[in-house]
């Protein structure tokens, strides 16, 4: 599949259930997140509500994941959900967990 003909996350969401998607408390106020999406994970870091548990199923995510999925948050989502990106290690590790085919994107 070729990223430039369709974007894969639409479909998927996995990564937004599999990981803790934690981040310097700060962070949250900064881009505008609300604050009852996260939760506190010590006195440095937050996290996305959802996510600091064993399955983990980030609040903020609406949808079945893949199936069809949005981000209630996409213009304030903190930096790990900016950092993995369709296709690479992250990406097939969380689709693995979903029963989900890793991404080629050549
Ligand atoms: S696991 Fe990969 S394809 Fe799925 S939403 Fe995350 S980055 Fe996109
Ligand atoms: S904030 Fe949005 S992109 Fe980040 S884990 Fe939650 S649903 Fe996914």
């Amino acid at each position: 599949m070729s990223l430039a003909d369709s974007n894969p996350c639409l479909d998927c969401g996995a990564c937004c259930a599999s990981f803790r998607v934690s981040f310097y408390w700060s962070e949250a106020e900064a881009r505008g997140l609300p604050a009852e999406l996260t939760e506190q994970v010590n006195a440095w870091f937050s996290c996305m509500g959802g996510t600091n548990q064993a399955r983990p199923h980030c609040v903020a995510l609406e949808g079945a994941v893949g199936e069809a999925v949005s981000c209630r948050v996409y213009v304030q989502r903190p930096s790990p959900c900016r950092e993995v990106e369709a296709g690479d290690g992250q990406c097939a590790k969380a689709r693995a967990r979903h029963g989900l085919p890793a991404i080629l994107c050549e």
